[in-house]
This record gives C-alpha cells, sequence and structure tokens, in this order.
C-alpha cells in the first residue's frame, strides 16, 4: 500500500501495516498530521502540537523494533477536548478553560497511551460537551464533511468529522446524553458508548456525573472493539462509579466469534427488539427508510425481529433535561474563577469576581443549563423537579429490563433526522433537544449503546442504526455490528476529501 493511501485503514489496518513493518509510527503520524493542517477549515481541532506527536511516534517505533506487537502500538489517535491532557492544553471547548494545561492525564487518555497510541491533538466539542450540533462550542463551529452547511452532531462533532474525514483513524468521545452516538451516526462513522462505569470518568471535565461515559469513535465495530479494551479499566481510587470489573478483549471475541460463525447465519438466535415509539410519526421517512433496510440486512444474518414496548420514551427529554442541568450547575461550580479557569481582568469585592468569571467564561448554553439546574434543585422546586425526574428515570430504566425479556438486544434511528444546517436550530435550543429522542432513555438508563452507518438520507447525508444492549453487553452489541459490517459496506464510504 502506498503511504498516501494510509488514510484509508482504520486502527486494525494500520496496526497490520506496522507490525509487518511496512510503514514506522512517524510516517503515519506525519501522513495524518499534513491531512489535519489540509483539512483545518473543518474545524475539527483545537489543539495539535508535530513535536509531541513525533516523539510518541518514535517511541513507538522504538518498541516496535524491539519486537513488540500489540494491537495499538503506533496507532494515531486524537481526544476529545473534554479529557485532560498533560502534553495538550485542554478547554473544554470553552473561554472559562482558555489555554488551561492539566498537570495530568485522564485515565482514559493514560490508558491508551500506555498502549503505545500516538496523541495527534485535541478535538473540538460543544462547550463543556452541552449540545448536539457542535455550535456551543466557544471556539469555532465544526462542519459536516458530508456537507459542509451541515453540523456534524454533537457534541463530540470534532470527533466524528475528523473521523469520518479520515483526517484521524479514530477518536475519544464522551457521551452523556448522546454525544457519541449521534455525531456518529451524522457523519456516517462507528461509535460506541459502553455500560455506565465501563471507563473512568477521572479527568473528564465533568458535565452530568451519573450519565457522562468515555467511548470510542472509528471506522467500524471491529477498531471500536480494539479500542474500548484499552480505554475501559477500573479505577476504584478515582472514580468511585468506575465497575471493579476485569477488561474484556472485545477485538479477540469478535474475530473468534465470526471464525466460529462462518455460514450464512451467524446472528441466527439473536432477538432484536424494535421499541414502537422508536418508529413513529416523530422519526422522518428517510431515516426510517435506511434503518428499515439495515435491520432487514440482520433478518438476513439470521436475527429475528420483535416488537417491544418502551413506554416512557418521550419523558426521557424532560427527565434528561432536568437531570443532566441539575448535575452540571453542580460540577461547573467549581470554575468560580478563583482556582483555575477564567478570571475578570476587573472587579470590585469578591462578589463581583466570581459574577464577571463565570458571566465572561461560560457561553450562553452553558449558562442556560447552570440557570436551570439551579432553579430544579432549589429548595421548593427539588420535589417536584428533580425528585420527580429521579422517579422516572427508574421507571426508565425498569422499562428496558422488561423489553429485555423479549429481546437480547434493541434497535432503532440514531436521531429522528439527518444532520441539520448550521445554524438551523440555533435561536431554539428546545429544537435541538427534542431531537435527543431516541438516545436519552438508555443514557438514563446507564445502558450500552452505539450507532453503526446504515446508509443514507435526505441530501445524501449519513443515518446511523441504533443498537443498545442490556448491561455490560458491549461485546454482543460490537458482535452484532461486527457481523453487519462483514456483510455490508455502508462503514466503508467516506465523504469526497482530496488527500
Ligand atoms: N445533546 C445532549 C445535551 O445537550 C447530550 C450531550 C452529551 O451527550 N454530552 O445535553
Amino acid at each position: 500500500m502506498s503511504t498516501q493511501d494510509l488514510h484509508e485503514l482504520g486502527v486494525a489496518g494500520l496496526s497490520a501495516q506496522l507490525a509487518a513493518g511496512k510503514v514506522s509510527s512517524v510516517e503515519v503520524t506525519q501522513h495524518f498530521l499534513n491531512r489535519i493542517a489540509r483539512h483545518d477549515s473543518l474545524g475539527a481541532f483545537l489543539a495539535t502540537n508535530a513535536e509531541v506527536s513525533l516523539a510518541q511516534a518514535r517511541a513507538a517505533d522504538a518498541r516496535l523494533a524491539a519486537g513488540e506487537r500489540t494491537p495499538l502500538l503506533g496507532v494515531p489517535l486524537a481526544h476529545k477536548d473534554v479529557f485532560v491532557t498533560r502534553d495538550f492544553p485542554t478547554t473544554a471547548a470553552s473561554k472559562m478553560l482558555e489555554n488551561y494545561r492539566s498537570p495530568f492525564d485522564a485515565t482514559v487518555v493514560a490508558n491508551l497511551a500506555s498502549t503505545g497510541m500516538v496523541t495527534l491533538g485535541k478535538l473540538n466539542c460543544d462547550e463543556f460537551a452541552m449540545g448536539s450540533g457542535n455550535e456551543n462550542s466557544a471556539y469555532k463551529p465544526v462542519k459536516n464533511p458530508w456537507d459542509a452547511s451541515c453540523v456534524p452532531g454533537g457534541s463530540s462533532g470534532g470527533s466524528a468529522a475528523a473521523v469520518a474525514a479520515r483526517l484521524i483513524p479514530a477518536a475519544t468521545g464522551t457521551d452523556t446524553g448522546g454525544s457519541i452516538r449521534q455525531p456518529a451516526a451524522f457523519t456516517g462513522i462507528t461509535g460506541i458508548k459502553p455500560t455506565y462505569g465501563r471507563c473512568s470518568r477521572y479527568g473528564m471535565v465533568a458535565f452530568a456525573s451519573s450519565l457522562d461515559q468515555a467511548g470510542p469513535m472509528a471506522h467500524s465495530a471491529l477498531d471500536c472493539a480494539l479500542l474500548l479494551s484499552a480505554m475501559a479499566s477500573p479505577d476504584p481510587d478515582r472514580d468511585s462509579t468506575s465497575l471493579d470489573l476485569p477488561v474484556i478483549d472485545y477485538a479477540s471475541n469478535l474475530i473468534a466469534a465470526s471464525a466460529g460463525e462462518a455460514g450464512a447465519t451467524p446472528l441466527k438466535g439473536l432477538r432484536i427488539g424494535l421499541p414502537t415509539q422508536f418508529f413513529g410519526a416523530g422519526c422522518s421517512a428517510d431515516v426510517l427508510a435506511a434503518v428499515r433496510g439495515a435491520l432487514s440486512e440482520f433478518e438476513k444474518l439470521g436475527a429475528t425481529l420483535v416488537d417491544v414496548s418502551l413506554p416512557l420514551t418521550e419523558l426521557s427529554i424532560p427527565v434528561y433535561y432536568v437531570i443532566a442541568p441539575a448535575e452540571a450547575s453542580s460540577n461547573l461550580s467549581r470554575f468560580d474563577g478563583v482556582r483555575y479557569g477564567h478570571r475578570a481582568a476587573d472587579y470590585a469585592d469578591l462578589t463581583d469576581m466570581y459574577k464577571k468569571s463565570r458571566s465572561e467564561g461560560f457561553g450562553d448554553e452553558v449558562k442556560r443549563r447552570i440557570m436551570i439546574g439551579t432553579y430544579v434543585l432549589s429548595h421548593g422546586y427539588y420535589d417536584a423537579y428533580y425528585l420527580k425526574a429521579q422517579k422516572i428515570r427508574r421507571l426508565i430504566a425498569q422499562d428496558f429490563q422488561t423489553a429485555f425479556t423479549q429481546c437480547d438486544v434493541i434497535a432503532g434511528p440514531v436521531a429522528p433526522s439527518v444532520a441539520w444546517k448550521i445554524g438551523e436550530k440555533s435561536s431554539d435550543p428546545v429544537a435541538s433537544y427534542l431531537a435527543d429522542i431516541y438516545t436519552l432513555s438508555s443514557s438514563l438508563a446507564g445502558l450500552p449503546g452505539m450507532s453503526i452507518p446504515a446508509g443514507f438520507g435526505a441530501g445524501g447525508m449519513p443515518v446511523g442504526l441504533q443498537l443498545i444492549g442490556n448491561y455490560l453487553k458491549e461485546g454482543q452489541l460490537l458482535r452484532a455490528a461486527h457481523q453487519f459490517q462483514l456483510a455490508t459496506d455502508w462503514h466503508q464510504k467516506a465523504p469526497g476529501i482530496s488527500a
């Protein structure tokens, strides 16, 4: 393979080239750095540092030369800018953290670095991961590489756009209410949000702590499997909600399973539940057509489709938009201009300093959430809003358990439409909240979910199929997605981006 086409390869492909000595990590890293520089107009990156990346690549080459062969060694990726990193600034796409430099690496970043992966930089996102279109970045919006007039989804929009445009082979993302799955769907890539607690939240700038979860975004389910095994780890001393369970080698399981399942119906026995609430009038016809097309492919692979019900689906929107802002208002209280982050230049006294620093540092959407969150937690409203939302959250989680008595995985659309135009929803925040309808309920329940490319809809824009699993069933989701991707090529379609 010529080094000109290296960006066509995903993680597994690059790994094979590196292991065979056909290319060095320095060459691969330089290739992607060149592409990032050339396609800067997408707005996907907030920071790069060629010197740092190339030093990491040289270290990986030395390990390769010494005979080490591990799957991620020397393969580059980039991190959503909510993971703190020692070697690059971390801003959470907020003016509040402009030029902030963390003294330590997030656990997910450290885990990936220890495998010998090379960091290419930090990726743009919605400010503090609040948004669905990446228009809430304090620095610049991200463009969708399939159509630069459209959003790439959010909040992990930089991660999605950069992977889709093949500026990087893979990225980390975070998902609080859909921020891995929805941008993956809008840009035609594969992304998985694992079970809450699978990956440590240590060093992830906190949005809503009971929902935040890290996950990989890449070309394929196999690539996501390789990354997830490296990202996940128990971290009991630093994140008490991280699950104290052994890490699973998802990729080896996929490869072993597909060898054992050779034949026309590798997914025989898999029951896929279709919640009636995900297939109603609220979803646009082009998205439904692509999703149904993908589901019939699953049937050909041996899976059976069964109707299930998630009756509280609609309530997931008000419940999420009470709980997430409540937690955000608490988490963001640390940005007071005293300890770190932006501090106003002129102020009369301490209260004025807090006020001015926070007014100047936070953007509109973040302020809106702080106000909603403070309101629903305040005395007199707490029972009516926050407590009520928590009770419904429990019922939403129970509905999933009822559904899982009838099926193994749940499938449906990721979002009710393809990517919208930049600016289309920016004057009406509630319109973008409503578009989160299919991702919020599984986040509230803490379940794993993924998005896989399933075709194209209006305007030739990508459509994602969502797969939701029961707790800790990431392996099952990845296996179903991998079999689908062995039989189809939607995940190999990339937007026409020049060299
Ligand atoms: N769109 C949702 C929100 O704005 C989800 C964001 C996320 O998952 N980080 O809160």
